[in-house]
Protein backbone atom coordinates (compact mmCIF):
# COMPACT_ATOMS: atom_id res chain seq x y z
CA UNK A 1 0.00 0.00 0.00
CA UNK A 2 1.52 3.11 -0.90
CA UNK A 3 2.18 5.90 1.84
CA UNK A 4 -1.04 8.48 2.39
CA UNK A 5 0.28 10.87 0.33
CA UNK A 6 0.50 8.99 -2.63
CA UNK A 7 -2.90 7.08 -2.52
CA UNK A 8 -4.71 8.35 -5.81
CA UNK A 9 -7.82 10.61 -4.67
CA UNK A 10 -9.76 9.42 -7.61
CA UNK A 11 -10.80 5.60 -8.27
CA UNK A 12 -11.73 4.27 -11.53
CA UNK A 13 -12.83 5.97 -14.80
CA UNK A 14 -14.77 9.15 -15.23
CA UNK A 15 -17.64 6.86 -16.90
CA UNK A 16 -19.52 5.60 -13.63
CA UNK A 17 -19.11 2.41 -11.72
CA UNK A 18 -18.17 -0.86 -13.31
CA UNK A 19 -19.80 -4.61 -13.08
CA UNK A 20 -19.62 -5.99 -10.48
CA UNK A 21 -20.54 -2.75 -8.74
CA UNK A 22 -22.95 -1.54 -7.70
CA UNK A 23 -23.89 -3.50 -5.30
CA UNK A 24 -26.57 -3.36 -2.83
CA UNK A 25 -27.37 -3.88 0.74
CA UNK A 26 -30.14 -2.58 3.45
CA UNK A 27 -30.89 -2.94 7.10
CA UNK A 28 -31.57 -1.01 10.09
CA UNK A 29 -28.72 0.49 12.24
CA UNK A 30 -27.93 -1.61 14.87
CA UNK A 31 -25.45 -0.93 18.18
CA UNK A 32 -21.86 -1.85 16.81
CA UNK A 33 -18.65 -2.97 18.69
CA UNK A 34 -18.12 -0.15 20.98
CA UNK A 35 -14.83 0.06 19.91
CA UNK A 36 -14.89 3.80 20.31
CA UNK A 37 -15.17 5.49 16.27
CA UNK A 38 -16.88 7.85 17.86
CA UNK A 39 -14.06 9.22 20.07
CA UNK A 40 -11.56 8.70 16.87
CA UNK A 41 -14.42 11.50 15.04
CA UNK A 42 -15.17 8.52 12.66
CA UNK A 43 -18.70 7.00 13.80
CA UNK A 44 -19.78 4.07 11.65
CA UNK A 45 -23.09 3.12 11.17
CA UNK A 46 -23.71 -0.78 11.94
CA UNK A 47 -25.33 -3.04 9.45
CA UNK A 48 -26.60 -6.29 10.76
CA UNK A 49 -25.51 -8.85 7.52
CA UNK A 50 -27.93 -10.71 5.70
CA UNK A 51 -25.80 -12.87 3.64
CA UNK A 52 -29.73 -14.33 2.00
CA UNK A 53 -30.43 -10.95 1.03
CA UNK A 54 -26.90 -9.61 -0.40
CA UNK A 55 -25.08 -13.08 -0.96
CA UNK A 56 -22.48 -11.42 -2.89
CA UNK A 57 -21.03 -10.20 0.87
CA UNK A 58 -20.06 -13.73 1.69
CA UNK A 59 -17.52 -14.00 -1.10
CA UNK A 60 -16.50 -10.36 -0.93
CA UNK A 61 -13.50 -9.44 -0.37
CA UNK A 62 -12.35 -7.52 2.98
CA UNK A 63 -11.52 -4.48 3.22
CA UNK A 64 -12.51 -0.55 2.69
CA UNK A 65 -15.60 0.20 -0.12
CA UNK A 66 -17.29 3.52 -1.15
CA UNK A 67 -20.24 4.41 -2.27
CA UNK A 68 -23.94 6.38 -0.96
CA UNK A 69 -26.15 5.34 1.98
CA UNK A 70 -29.29 6.32 2.22
CA UNK A 71 -31.31 6.70 5.60
CA UNK A 72 -35.03 7.09 6.13
CA UNK A 73 -34.66 9.40 9.24
CA UNK A 74 -37.25 9.86 11.36
CA UNK A 75 -39.10 13.03 11.13
CA UNK A 76 -38.22 14.18 14.29
CA UNK A 77 -34.58 13.80 13.63
CA UNK A 78 -32.64 17.61 13.12
CA UNK A 79 -31.46 15.95 10.07
CA UNK A 80 -34.61 15.04 8.55
CA UNK A 81 -35.68 16.88 5.16
CA UNK A 82 -38.59 17.69 6.42
CA UNK A 83 -37.04 19.31 9.66
CA UNK A 84 -35.04 21.77 7.65
CA UNK A 85 -37.97 22.37 5.10
CA UNK A 86 -40.17 23.30 8.09
CA UNK A 87 -37.20 25.71 8.97
CA UNK A 88 -37.15 27.32 5.47
CA UNK A 89 -41.31 27.97 5.43
CA UNK A 90 -42.21 25.33 3.08
CA UNK A 91 -45.55 25.68 2.03
CA UNK A 92 -46.64 22.00 2.20
CA UNK A 93 -45.18 21.19 5.25
CA UNK A 94 -47.79 19.94 8.00
CA UNK A 95 -49.89 22.83 9.41
CA UNK A 96 -48.88 21.80 12.86
CA UNK A 97 -45.70 23.70 12.07
CA UNK A 98 -45.79 26.97 11.06
CA UNK A 99 -43.58 28.31 8.31
CA UNK A 100 -40.69 30.40 9.91
CA UNK A 101 -41.47 34.23 8.72
CA UNK A 102 -38.34 34.26 5.91
CA UNK A 103 -36.67 38.07 5.47
CA UNK A 104 -37.55 39.74 2.76
CA UNK A 105 -34.94 39.02 -0.68
CA UNK A 106 -34.76 40.02 -4.07
CA UNK A 107 -32.70 37.08 -5.18
CA UNK A 108 -35.34 34.16 -4.32
CA UNK A 109 -34.30 32.00 -7.26
CA UNK A 110 -36.21 29.57 -8.82
CA UNK A 111 -34.66 26.30 -7.91
CA UNK A 112 -35.43 27.19 -4.45
CA UNK A 113 -39.44 28.26 -4.96
CA UNK A 114 -41.46 24.43 -3.99
CA UNK A 115 -43.37 24.94 -7.57
CA UNK A 116 -40.10 23.58 -9.26
CA UNK A 117 -40.28 20.45 -6.97
CA UNK A 118 -43.22 19.09 -7.62
CA UNK A 119 -42.49 15.26 -6.94
CA UNK A 120 -43.33 15.05 -2.66
CA UNK A 121 -39.86 14.47 -1.21
CA UNK A 122 -38.54 11.16 -0.51
CA UNK A 123 -38.58 10.19 3.04
CA UNK A 124 -34.88 8.48 1.98
CA UNK A 125 -31.68 10.79 1.74
CA UNK A 126 -28.58 10.27 0.33
CA UNK A 127 -25.23 10.76 1.82
CA UNK A 128 -21.61 9.31 0.15
CA UNK A 129 -19.99 7.05 2.27
CA UNK A 130 -16.82 5.11 3.00
CA UNK A 131 -17.52 1.00 4.56
CA UNK A 132 -15.63 -1.69 6.09
CA UNK A 133 -16.97 -5.34 5.32
CA UNK A 134 -14.91 -7.08 7.54
CA UNK A 135 -15.80 -10.37 9.96
CA UNK A 136 -17.23 -9.53 13.33
CA UNK A 137 -15.20 -10.46 16.51
CA UNK A 138 -18.12 -11.57 18.68
CA UNK A 139 -18.67 -14.35 16.28
CA UNK A 140 -15.16 -15.44 16.30
CA UNK A 141 -14.90 -13.63 13.04
CA UNK A 142 -17.22 -16.30 11.21
CA UNK A 143 -20.10 -13.72 10.27
CA UNK A 144 -19.09 -11.21 8.20
CA UNK A 145 -19.67 -7.42 9.57
CA UNK A 146 -20.61 -4.69 7.51
CA UNK A 147 -20.01 -0.34 9.35
CA UNK A 148 -20.65 2.56 7.51
CA UNK A 149 -19.15 6.57 7.93
CA UNK A 150 -21.37 8.70 6.65
CA UNK A 151 -20.40 11.24 4.72
CA UNK A 152 -22.24 14.19 6.64
CA UNK A 153 -22.19 15.81 9.90
CA UNK A 154 -25.32 14.69 11.95
CA UNK A 155 -26.78 16.51 14.73
CA UNK A 156 -28.15 13.54 16.29
CA UNK A 157 -27.64 9.38 16.27
CA UNK A 158 -29.50 7.34 14.03
CA UNK A 159 -29.72 4.39 15.49
CA UNK A 160 -32.88 2.22 14.46
CA UNK A 161 -33.55 4.34 10.90
CA UNK A 162 -33.78 2.07 8.14
CA UNK A 163 -30.72 2.27 5.23
CA UNK A 164 -29.69 1.17 2.38
CA UNK A 165 -26.01 0.92 1.17
CA UNK A 166 -25.27 1.08 -3.30
CA UNK A 167 -21.48 -0.16 -2.78
CA UNK A 168 -20.06 1.30 -6.13
CA UNK A 169 -16.02 0.10 -5.56
CA UNK A 170 -13.54 -0.98 -3.76
CA UNK A 171 -11.14 1.53 -1.84
CA UNK A 172 -8.29 -0.66 -0.05
CA UNK A 173 -7.32 -3.74 2.13
CA UNK A 174 -7.39 -3.94 5.45
CA UNK A 175 -4.29 -3.11 6.86
CA UNK A 176 -1.97 -3.06 10.09
CA UNK A 177 -1.17 -0.03 11.70
CA UNK A 178 1.42 0.88 13.75
CA UNK A 179 -0.76 3.25 15.79
CA UNK A 180 -4.46 4.56 16.26
CA UNK A 181 -3.20 8.21 14.36
CA UNK A 182 -1.73 5.74 11.84
CA UNK A 183 -5.39 4.47 11.44
CA UNK A 184 -7.21 7.80 11.16
CA UNK A 185 -5.07 9.43 9.11
CA UNK A 186 -5.95 6.81 6.22
CA UNK A 187 -9.08 6.64 7.21
CA UNK A 188 -9.42 10.37 6.25
CA UNK A 189 -7.69 9.79 2.76
CA UNK A 190 -10.53 7.06 2.13
CA UNK A 191 -13.17 9.68 3.25
CA UNK A 192 -11.67 12.01 0.52
CA UNK A 193 -10.97 9.25 -2.38
CA UNK A 194 -14.73 8.41 -1.59
CA UNK A 195 -15.74 12.31 -2.07
CA UNK A 196 -13.80 13.12 -4.66
CA UNK A 197 -14.49 9.79 -6.86
CA UNK A 198 -17.84 9.85 -6.24
CA UNK A 199 -18.45 14.13 -7.19
CA UNK A 200 -17.78 12.95 -10.69
CA UNK A 201 -21.18 13.40 -12.50
CA UNK A 202 -21.59 9.60 -13.67
CA UNK A 203 -20.82 8.96 -9.98
CA UNK A 204 -23.57 11.53 -8.86
CA UNK A 205 -27.11 10.23 -8.72
CA UNK A 206 -29.97 12.00 -10.12
CA UNK A 207 -32.13 12.83 -6.92
CA UNK A 208 -32.17 12.57 -3.16
CA UNK A 209 -29.01 13.99 -2.65
CA UNK A 210 -28.30 15.93 0.59
CA UNK A 211 -25.47 17.87 -0.38
CA UNK A 212 -24.69 18.97 -3.42
CA UNK A 213 -26.42 19.06 -6.98
CA UNK A 214 -27.73 15.85 -8.96
CA UNK A 215 -25.74 14.30 -11.77
CA UNK A 216 -26.01 11.26 -13.90
CA UNK A 217 -26.24 8.14 -12.27
CA UNK A 218 -29.14 6.14 -11.78
CA UNK A 219 -29.58 5.92 -7.84
CA UNK A 220 -33.43 5.37 -7.71
CA UNK A 221 -33.10 2.25 -6.09
CA UNK A 222 -31.95 4.46 -2.59
CA UNK A 223 -35.00 6.70 -2.77
CA UNK A 224 -37.60 4.31 -3.72
CA UNK A 225 -40.65 3.60 -1.34
CA UNK A 226 -41.28 0.63 -0.84
P1 LIG B 1 -21.34 1.76 17.60
O1 LIG B 1 -20.23 0.95 18.19
O2 LIG B 1 -22.65 1.61 18.31
O3 LIG B 1 -21.48 1.52 16.12
P2 LIG B 1 -20.02 4.28 16.92
O4 LIG B 1 -19.06 5.00 17.83
O5 LIG B 1 -19.42 3.55 15.74
O6 LIG B 1 -20.90 3.29 17.82
O7 LIG B 1 -21.10 5.34 16.43
C1 LIG B 1 -22.05 4.92 15.47
C2 LIG B 1 -23.35 5.67 15.55
O8 LIG B 1 -23.12 7.08 15.45
C3 LIG B 1 -24.26 5.32 14.39
O9 LIG B 1 -25.06 4.18 14.67
C4 LIG B 1 -25.10 6.58 14.22
O10 LIG B 1 -26.28 6.50 15.02
C5 LIG B 1 -24.19 7.69 14.77
N1 LIG B 1 -23.59 8.55 13.73
C6 LIG B 1 -23.54 9.92 13.81
N2 LIG B 1 -22.91 10.44 12.74
C7 LIG B 1 -22.56 9.39 11.95
C8 LIG B 1 -21.89 9.31 10.69
N3 LIG B 1 -21.46 10.41 10.03
N4 LIG B 1 -21.69 8.08 10.14
C9 LIG B 1 -22.11 6.97 10.80
N5 LIG B 1 -22.74 6.99 11.99
C10 LIG B 1 -22.99 8.19 12.58
MG1 LIG C 1 -19.88 1.54 14.77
Amino acid sequence: MAAEAERPRILYGDAGPEPPYPLRMEGTVISGFGRGSKELGIPTANLPVDEAAAPWIATAKSGVYFGYASLALPDTHPDHAQHHRRHRGNPRAPASAPPAPLPPSSNDTAAESPSSEPEPPSRWQIYPMVMSIGYNPFYKNSVRSAEVHVLHKFAADFYDAPMRLLILGFVREERDYPSLDALVVDINVDCEVARQSLARPAWTPRQGVVDGPGGEFDGSWLVREE
